[in-house]
């Protein structure tokens, strides 16, 4: 009888694997093609976009596209970015283990999963409540310790925790807070999409060196927009 348990135990771990090893091919051929063919290198951050499970930050009815080289919708009318701006994102951002992460726009927890994998400690800051619960629940499930998400406006930063080392937003803003600029450590980098909503937006990256503050055009981008707490129903 116990033996019959172990055998049937077995079987089962057995096919989850099989489940786990059926995204990670797909996984790897998406770092392989969209990302490190394109030119992002820092062995981390391909590490990590090989290891995190991106179909289950995205709804059921998107799991077959997860890997896809495209954005996809998640709830409350917003997006998960296309794999390698994420992945660029992070390569800008110059992350390592001893670093403090700031990231503006929650949504899935995908980009938060990314960091936590590439540095230290991340804080990360969603402005509709509904989806920084899930991805609170998401992160749990996937034992990430090292991500704290709150729900609320991001445009002030989280003053109880900087400076940050890196500050990472995933919505387009017309211009860039000045708190977050205020935040970021000595030699801290802030990446930003900068535009406006509906167009092409410039993907920025700001650096501070002796507390003054150079900037960087990267690439054009096209993000969510960011908003301010009042706003958040007007989609
Ligand atoms: N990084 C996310 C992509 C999120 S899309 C991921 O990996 O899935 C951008 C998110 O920014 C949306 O969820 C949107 O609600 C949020 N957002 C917009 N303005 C914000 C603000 N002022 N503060 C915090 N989050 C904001």
């Amino acid at each position: 009888m116990r033996a019959l348990i172990i055998i049937i135990s077995l079987i089962i771990i057995e096919m989850n694997l099989t489940q786990v090893d059926k995204y990670a091919s797909v996984r790897n051929k998406m770092v392989d093609t969209q990302i490190r063919d394109r030119g992002v290198t820092d062995p981390d951050v391909l590490r990590a976009m090989r290891k995190v499970p991106r179909h289950l930050f995205v709804p059921e009815e998107y799991i077959d596209d997860a890997y896809g080289d495209y954005p996809l919708p998640i709830s409350q009318g917003q997006t998960i970015s296309q794999p390698y701006i994420v992945a660029f994102m992070t390569e800008a951002a110059g992350p390592s283990k001893n670093k403090k992460a700031l990231e503006i726009g929650t949504g899935s927890g995908y980009q938060a999963a990314i960091l936590a994998e590439t540095t230290g400690t991340v804080y990360s800051i969603e402005i509709i409540p509904e989806l920084a619960a899930e991805a609170t629940s998401t992160l749990k499930k996937l034992g990430y310790e090292n991500i704290t998400v709150r729900a609320g406006d991001g445009y002030n930063g989280w003053p109880e925790h900087a400076p940050f080392d890196i500050i990472l937003v995933t919505a387009a803003a017309d211009k860039i807070p000045e708190p977050l600029i205020d935040q970021l450590a000595e030699g801290g980098r802030l990446v930003i999409p900068v535009g406006r909503q509906g167009a092409t937006q410039e993907l920025k990256l700001l650096t501070k060196k002796r507390g003054k503050v150079e900037t960087e055009r990267l690439i054009y981008v096209r993000f969510v927009p960011f908003k301010r707490s009042g706003e958040i129903n007007d989609k």
